[in-house]
C-alpha cells in the first residue's frame, strides 16, 4: 500500500504548527518545530504572499496528513461528507474523527495516529466485542471500543494512557480505565477537534 514517506516534522514546520505525529517526542525539546519554527527548504524563512488556491491546498494537505490519509481516501471521505445531510465541512471533520484509528488515538490507547492505525490493522481492537482491523471503520453512537484482552495490560498501552492525560479526554467518548473499555456517547462535532482546522477552505478547493 502507498504511504507518505516525507519527514513528518517537515509537515509541522510547513504548516506552522505542531501536528503531533511523533507521540512523546512532540512534547520534548527535540521537537523539530520547537527548534526551527519556519518552513523547511532554502526559502523557508522568506515566504511571500500566498494565493487563495495555495491556502486551500495547504489546508487540505494539512488535514489529510493529520489523519494519515492518502488523497483517494481523503477524497472519498469528502464525497461521503458532501452527500450526507448538514454542512459539508462539519460532516468532513466528524467523519474523520469517527475513524476507528482516530478514536483509538483520542482515547489514549496509542501515542499517535500512526501507532493507533498499526494497532487496528494488527487486530488489537474490538468494536462491540468483535475484532475490527479496518482503520477507516466509522464508529457510531453507543458503540463500544476496547483492546484485545492480552493488550489491555501491555505496558506501552498503559504508558500511552498516562501520557494522554495532558491531551485531555474527548467529550464524545467515555473511557472506563479499569475495564479499558470506551463507549461512544455521541457523534463528534466540529468543536471536538483539538487542532485548528479551516474546513471551509477544503470545501472551496474541492468545489472548483
Ligand atoms: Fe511535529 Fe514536533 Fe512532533 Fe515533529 S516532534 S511531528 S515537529 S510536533
Amino acid at each position: 500500500m502507498a504511504r507518505y514517506i516525507e519527514s513528518v516534522c517537515k509537515i509541522c514546520r510547513r504548516e506552522g504548527m505542531k501536528l503531533f505525529f511523533k507521540a512523546e517526542r512532540c512534547y520534548t525539546d527535540k521537537c523539530a518545530f520547537e527548534r526551527r519554527s519556519y518552513a523547511p527548504g532554502q526559502h523557508g524563512q522568506s515566504r511571500g504572499k500566498v494565493s487563495e488556491y495555495a491556502l486551500q491546498l495547504r489546508e487540505k494537505q494539512k488535514v489529510k496528513r493529520v489523519y494519515g490519509l492518502l488523497e483517494s481516501q481523503f477524497r472519498k471521505t469528502f464525497d461521503d461528507a458532501d452527500r450526507a445531510k448538514g454542512i459539508t465541512g462539519e460532516n468532513l471533520i466528524s467523519f474523520l474523527e469517527r475513524r476507528l484509528d482516530n478514536a483509538v488515538y483520542r482515547l489514549g490507547f496509542a501515542g499517535c495516529r500512526k501507532e493507533s492505525r498499526m494497532m487496528v490493522t494488527h487486530g488489537y481492537v474490538r468494536v462491540n466485542g468483535r475484532k475490527v482491523d479496518i482503520p477507516s471503520f466509522r464508529i457510531s453512537a453507543n458503540d463500544t471500543i476496547e483492546l484485545a484482552e492480552k493488550r489491555k495490560k501491555d505496558p506501552k498501552v498503559l504508558e500511552n494512557l498516562k501520557n494522554a492525560e495532558r491531551r485531555g479526554a474527548p467529550e464524545w467518548l467515555s473511557l472506563d480505565k479499569n475495564a479499558m473499555k470506551a463507549t461512544v456517547l455521541r457523534q463528534p462535532r466540529r468543536e471536538d477537534t483539538t487542532l485548528p482546522m479551516h474546513e471551509q477552505l477544503i470545501v472551496e478547493l474541492y468545489s472548483k
